[in-house]
């Protein structure tokens, strides 16, 4: 039985490329460089915006399954969206991931953290990333696009007093 949860959506061939993380990540790299320094140009295009929205839809939609979070932490999450898990869990899997390593809520779905991990372990840039905790994630920017707030330095706003609690829980051995 397949899930008609939008989180368990797998779209022919995505699978393929997504296990084959280390060719993903050279692409983001070169990608994000090239797209922060030409961004001052690319934002000067008439309906830059929407259509960067609707080339994240089509184009991440299709590859990863994006939820459209707006605040992208694929490349330190083996190239394997976290917002596919049905709980959104952004740091790590539940308590609730089966022997056979798939997902608790969708059975029939390998656990997204199960791939998450296993994916960062073929990565060499941004394997260690896996570790970092993440903030929490930030509603306001839902179906906004994650390269604009990349660029604009948006998605690295975190709640006041963030960083502090985030070196605490790596200092106590959460991360
Ligand atoms: S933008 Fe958010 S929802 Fe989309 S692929 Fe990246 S992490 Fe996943």
């Amino acid at each position: 039985m397949v899930s008609s949860m939008k989180e368990a959506r797998r779209a022919p061939g995505s699978e393929w490329l997504k296990n084959r993380p280390h060719f993903l990540e050279m692409v983001y790299k070169f990608s994000e460089e090239a797209f922060i320094k030409s961004y001052p140009l690319l934002k000067r295009i008439p309906f830059f915006k929407g259509i960067m929205v609707v080339g994240e839809e089509l184009g991440k939609g299709w590859m990863f399954n994006c939820q459209m979070c707006g605040q992208c932490i694929l490349h330190s999450t083996g190239m394997t969206c976290p917002m596919t898990c049905p709980k959104n869990l952004r740091n790590g899997p539940c308590g609730g991931v089966r022997a056979n390593g798939n997902c608790e809520v969708i059975p029939d779905m390998p656990c997204v953290w199960v791939q998450a991990w296993e994916r960062s372990q073929n990565m060499t840039l941004y394997s260690h990333e896996i570790k970092l905790i993440q903030p929490p994630v930030n509603r306001a920017l839902h179906n906004t696009s994650s390269w604009i707030n990349m660029a604009e330095g948006i998605d690295a706003n975190v709640p006041p007093g963030w960083q502090q609690a985030a070196s605490s829980m790596a200092k106590e051995g959460h991360a």
